[in-house]
């Protein structure tokens, strides 16, 4: 099988060559680490700018990938595409998600290791269309037998069904994750994609009780109503209008343009048929969604949770409803992972290797910045780190192997926020959650005062009195202020105790645990109900899931696509500075072109070196008969380049400035 791989990587590359030639653009520089200068913000967005409005995407820092969202379709993601990027060495072809996606594939078939592509950005910057692509990319062109092919189909399909439960119209995006998403593709020793699994993160309950103007609930809502057989509404009860149901129509846009609810439905009833949901489950799906439906119209909720919860107001009353209601949506979403993970599963025992894919939200600052945006933000600074480290890891790495001298570099370590965070004891989650111990005295100000008073003299909290002094920008007294390393951000606490106790009344979790429902009760087990422990807060929890996907990603080698938002009006072609530099920062890129560039700008392979650059030197044209690395000693003496300019390693040179390699490719030129 070795064999045949390698034969069609060679029969590709013909076609891959007469493609570069074709594809190699020539915009402003197709990695930032060529830059003139790497430390200046304005030349990085000129060279995003230039290279954006020629519809070039994509950019590289080293092997990390800059994309900015091009709001329209462009013609870059054909199978021809994929067929040009399929083996061929990294910087061979200009910038693409397929060259990362290709890379990380290859690496992984030819030293059986693990992988991730963590991809991040902003609500809107494009992160789902890239995991999207790059699922698309390996089903095309990685190996496959007849048998395989349901593999392959219920990966690509477990998108449209996550998609329709944890996807919403918001403002922002039409079509945005309101979840964080892992997924592993696993290949077998052939690399072909045996099986996958997923895991979740935090899901956006608040959701299916409120929505902001301009936003709508989940889209599985709407498609049910608009798409859903005239048989099966019947049979639950429902009406096709959205309108009859408040929890659907508080942002007043049940229908939206861009959106096709029916055919959305179609696709989604085809891919659960195709994901091993049996009939049955989708009946059962069908009860699940009356039961949340029932508690949609005022009359019926109410009579709910006066049957049930007699003694509360109407107020308590109303919170009890949206309660159920989130905690419903939210374990039946669990429950959907692990449904999609059981027909993804791959149950022989021989050894696999894995690709992830992590499509997660990127650092928030919104107006009001509440305990949502705090979890995310600790997420961003989490995911910072690993980055940080892994990239100074692997540059040290790469410096050692190649017999180059290691020389450390500057920067900063957002380790001190993490812990502030996340410490045990003195750290925010903690001190949130010791108040949420004490129910009936502590309050979201007590919150804040106790913050006060545990860190308020941490380097990364600003308390109150530094606040006025040094920004002259005082903090309102229900807010609490971080610096995070993408900048300042200001946090209102209220709701902080609230959402992260996240409480279901005891008689409201009776019911469900007994419900006639066969998923709600595999959601609620009657032994949740007889255990003394106090279950763990949602902080704590994600703080949990967080730190072993951290260990899962440190187990795996790395490859890196952080998405911009080039505006926020979804308008192809506009490049917004403002946005845009915002986005930079937050994104830490010019941090990461600090790491990446202290050393050397550019390296390469001798063999790839020399090839390019071989007709510059006649020893070595047409034909250098010895090896590469001296091959390479001979053009550049020949060429002049100076000691401090460049360093031989054992497989690759190494060039310290951009001005070189230009240098070298205008006497190439002409
Ligand atoms: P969120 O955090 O809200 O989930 P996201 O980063 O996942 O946002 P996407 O849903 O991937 O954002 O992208 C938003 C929209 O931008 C898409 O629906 C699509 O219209 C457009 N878009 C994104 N990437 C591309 C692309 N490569 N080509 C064309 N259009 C794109
Ligand atoms: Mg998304």
């Amino acid at each position: 099988m070795e064999e045949v791989r390698k034969e069609e990587v060679e029969d590709n590359t013909d076609i891959i060559m007469e493609g570069a030639l074709i594809a190699r653009d020539r915009v402003g520089v197709q990695d930032f680490v060529l830059l003139d200068s790497h430390t200046s913000e304005a030349a990085f967005l000129n060279n995003l700018r230039k290279r954006y409005q020629e519809n070039l995407i994509y950019t590289y820092i080293g092997t990390l990938l800059v994309s900015v969202n091009p709001y329209k379709e462009l013609d870059i993601y054909t199978v021809t595409q994929m067929q040009l990027y399929r083996g061929v060495n990294f910087f061979e072809l200009p910038p693409h998600l397929y060259a990362i996606a290709d890379n990380a594939y290859r690496v992984m078939c030819s030293e059986y290791n693990n992988h991730f592509i963590l991809i991040s950005g902003e609500s809107g910057a494009g992160k789902t269309e890239a995991s999207k692509k790059i699922l698309q990319y390996y089903a095309v062109t990685c190996p496959t037998t007849e048998q395989l092919q349901v593999v392959r189909d219920r990966l690509l399909l477990s998108n449209p069904v996550l998609e329709a439960f944890g996807n919403a119209k918001t403002l922002r995006n039409d079509n945005s994750s309101r979840f964080g998403k892992y997924m592993d593709i696993q290949f077998d020793f052939k690399g072909a994609p045996v099986g996958g699994h997923i895991l979740s993160y935090l899901i956006e309950k608040s959701r299916v009780v409120h929505q902001n103007h301009g936003e709508r609930n989940f889209h599985i809502f709407y498609q049910l109503l608009e798409g859903g057989e005239k048989d099966l509404l019947c049979w639950l009860g429902l009406e096709r209008n959205p309108q009859k149901y408040a929890y659907l129509i508080q942002g007043r846009c049940a229908k939206v343009f861009s959106i096709n609810d029916k055919n959305d439905w179609k696709i989604v009833r085809k891919a659960f048929s195709i994901i091993d949901f049996t009939e049955k489950d989708l009946e059962l799906l069908g009860v699940h969604l009356s039961i949340l439906q029932e508690s949609l119209t005022h009359r019926k909720i109410e009579a709910r949770s006066e049957e049930v919860l007699s003694p509360l107001n109407v107020d308590l009353a109303f919170y009890a409803r949206d309660a159920v209601a989130k905690a419903i949506y939210g374990r039946t979403f669990t429950w959907l992972v692990n449904k999609i993970n059981g027909s993804l599963a791959n149950k022989d025992s021989t050894r696999k290797t894995v690709i992830g894919l992590l499509d997660i939200y990127g650092f928030e600052v919104l107006d009001t910045n509440s305990f949502e945006q705090f979890c995310i933000n600790y997420c961003n600074e989490k995911l910072q780190q690993l980055l940080i480290e892994m990239t100074l890891k692997a540059e040290q790495e790469e410096y050692e192997m190649e017999g180059i001298e290691w020389e450390p570099i500057p920067y900063f370590n957002n380790k001190i926020i993490c812990d502030l965070v996340e410490q045990k004891h003195k750290g925010i989650i903690s001190i949130l959650d010791e108040e949420c111990l004490r129910p009936g005295e502590a309050t979201d100000l007590s919150f804040l005062e106790k913050l006060e008073e545990k860190v308020g003299d941490h380097a990364h909290f600003v308390t109150r009195k530094l606040a006025d002094q040094k920004t002259r920008k005082s903090i309102d007294w229900v807010d609490f202020r971080l610096l995070h390393y993408a900048g300042e951000v200001t946090y209102c606490a209220v709701g902080f105790l609230e959402k992260n106790n996240d409480l279901l009344y005891r008689n409201l979790k009776e019911v469900l645990c007994n419900s006639k429902n066969g998923i709600i009760r595999e959601c609620f087990l009657l032994s949740e109900l007889d255990s003394r422990r106090r279950p763990e807060t949602v902080a704590t929890q994600f703080k949990n899931s967080l730190m072993s996907l951290i260990e899962i990603l440190m187990s795996k080698e790395p490859s890196y696509i952080r998405c911009i938002k080039p505006n926020e009006n979804k308008e192809p072609g506009k490049f917004d500075d403002c946005l845009i530099r915002h986005q930079v920062k937050y994104l830490g890129l010019m941090e990461h072109l600090r790491v990446r560039r202290a050393g050397f700008a550019y390296r390469r392979k001798y063999e790839h070196f020399l090839q390019r650059y071989k007709s510059l030197c006649p020893a070595t044209w047409p034909h250098w008969h010895g090896p590469a690395a001296e091959g390479v000693e001979r053009l550049i003496k020949h060429i002049g380049y100076k000691p401090e300019e460049y360093k031989l390693g054992r497989t690759k040179i190494f060039i310290r400035f951009p001005k070189t390699l230009f240098a070298t490719e205008d006497a190439f030129e002409i």
